[in-house]
């Protein structure tokens, strides 16, 4: 069984529909893909739709956009209810605070002479999808002033550039208590991507552990083989069960569906313990 629990549809930032990602974990010869948009759950009616319809089994999720000592830390949140208010609180205030963060970012780029606009931006972000970095970029790219999206964070959209601004996000254990408050089974996203280090960051699963983190990204195209062993040793030491995921984005990163996958007895863990939403099963 090959199994992707962790992709982006234009719900977020990714550039595939949530039907045409399933439709591309079917070609990638998947059996299960979850989806994980950013700050955001509008995509699982029409994923489950074409789970249904081309059968592929979809694992409804999100991944929550968290802050700890002002760097950026990703919560996967599996089988949550998405009606549960307190997380769509949460939820709404992250994506609001987004949407105005992503516009002090045009004006300081343009005010520094980066041929961009607010109109630019927004048209780049589809209706209803969660406004994030990549869509800066993609304006820069729809108007040839870069080629890529990595391009653009290379030259102007990384976290220590000076025009990124943050945006309120939930501190991790918040979140963590969230999501096991929704029902759901929460996973910390790719933890050695942001080059945070090893020790801080086998600190926080640890601690996240001990207020009902179920389990951690390790099998992650941003993870080295030095990084998966780590979160590997991490996750023995804490008894959390770890994941491999593509972290599919469609055309804005180079990266496959399907690249990385998780066993199936980790899927049969997040079913046992996910009481929200359920897989659906074509
Ligand atoms: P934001 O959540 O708005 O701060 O933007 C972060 C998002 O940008 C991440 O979730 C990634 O999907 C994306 N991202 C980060 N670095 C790159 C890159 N070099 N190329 C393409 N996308 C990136
Ligand atoms: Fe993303
Ligand atoms: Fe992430
Ligand atoms: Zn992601």
């Amino acid at each position: 069984m090959r199994i992707d629990l962790h992709t982006h549809s234009t719900r977020s930032d990714g550039t595939d529909a949530p039907a045409g990602l399933v439709a591309h974990a079917l070609a990638a010869g998947l059996d299960v893909v979850g989806l994980t948009d950013h700050d955001v759950m509008t995509g699982w009616d029409e994923a489950f739709e074409a789970s249904r319809r081309l059968g592929v089994a979809v694992v409804p999720g999100v991944e929550i956009s968290c802050e700890r000592d002002g760097r950026s830390v990703h919560l996967l949140g599996y089988l949550l209810d998405p009606a549960n208010p307190a997380l769509l609180a949460e939820l709404d205030r992250a994506r609001s605070s987004r949407a105005t963060r992503l516009q002090r970012m045009v004006d300081l780029l343009a005010a520094d002479g980066i041929p961009i606009s607010q109109e630019q931006v927004a048209a780049q972000v589809p209706a209803g999808a969660t406004p994030g970095r990549p869509h800066v970029a993609d304006a820069l790219v729809a108007s040839g002033v870069v080629a890529d999206r990595d391009e653009a964070f290379r030259r102007w959209l990384a976290d220590d550039s000076p025009y990124y601004v943050r945006y309120y996000a939930p501190d991790p254990a918040r979140a963590v208590a969230l999501v096991r408050a929704a029902g759901g089974v929460p996973v910390l996203a790719h933890p050695l991507a942001a080059r945070r280090g090893v020790a801080p960051t086998l600190a926080l699963v640890e601690e996240l552990a001990a207020v009902g983190l179920a389990g951690v990204e390790a099998d992650h195209p941003d993870h080295d083989e030095r990084a998966r062993r780590a979160v590997r040793e991490a996750a023995r030491h804490t008894g959390v069960f770890v994941t491999g995921s593509s972290d599919y984005h469609g055309t804005g990163k180079p990266v496959r569906i399907g690249a990385e996958l998780t066993h199936p007895d980790v899927l049969a863990a997040i079913e046992s313990l996910g009481a929200g939403s359920a897989v659906v099963r074509p």
